[in-house]
């Protein structure tokens, strides 16, 4: 992709399209290994918002894991308006990053297959009782490494600079630097307000989360210790 050029919804969906197919060759892998099967999730890209099965999302949310319909839902706007923003020198490393995202919302799609969530008296998929918002989304995080380690050794979808990038963009989303940063970019309402609403990890914790899944890759994932240390 050329500097100037911004990705079209098409191209942005084959994008995350091959990263996703790319996800599920892992995972499969991973709960093959334990004698289980892989549930495939869903992709939606879309524009300004969508219909999701309970209710409806706007790209000012960001992109998103619902475990009602096992869809991840990815607002083209994201990558045009944040992460170009984030990693405006770094261009061409952006796609990685993005396909990093995604995988941290498919690590929420695992949790959910590997019975992180607790489903509710009313039939909504709930935290654990014992875990934090923050553990969490920091184990999505490792998730999400231990694919980029796939991504890397099995298929050299890794360029230089690539992870730099990527664990980058993790610093930059941890909830105290969103915090300093204010309002990052129009549109994207991503600032937590307060320590006590942090819910997704400082930076320090999600770039450590997302390094140490990279270095580990399918090993140590823990995926069925519950209210284990991963990568906390
Ligand atoms: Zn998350």
């Amino acid at each position: 992709m050329s500097e100037c050029e911004q990705p079209d919804q098409d191209e942005i969906f084959k994008l995350l399209s091959v990263v996703l197919a790319s996800t599920e060759d892992f995972w499969h892998e991973v709960f093959a290994q334990h004698g289980l099967t892989y549930r495939e999730p869903k992709l939606v890209i879309f524009e300004d918002s969508v219909q999701m099965s309970t209710g409806v999302w706007h790209e000012s949310g960001g992109p998103i894991y619902n475990d009602q319909d096992e869809t991840i839902y990815f607002p083209s706007a994201f990558i045009d308006y944040f992460m170009s923003e984030v990693l405006g020198k770094d261009k061409l490393h952006i796609e990685f990053a993005a396909a990093c995202v995604v995988a941290h919302e498919v690590g929420h799609h695992v949790q959910k297959l590997i019975g992180r969530f607790k489903k509710s008296a009313c039939g909504r998929y709930e935290l654990p009782s014992g875990w934090a918002r923050v553990p969490f989304e920091l184990e999505a995080d490792r998730f999400a490494g231990a694919w980029a380690h796939y991504a890397d050794k099995k298929r050299r979808m890794v360029e230089a600079g690539d992870m730099e990038a990527a664990t980058r963009f993790f610093h930059y989303i941890g909830d105290d630097n969103l915090r300093r940063q204010g309002n990052i970019s129009p549109g994207f309402a991503m600032v937590a307000i307060d320590p006590e609403q942090f819910s997704h990890g400082n930076s320090q914790d999600r770039q450590n989360s997302f390094l140490a899944g990279y270095k580990g890759g399918a090993k140590n994932l823990n995926l069925f210790k519950i209210g284990g240390g991963a990568g906390i």
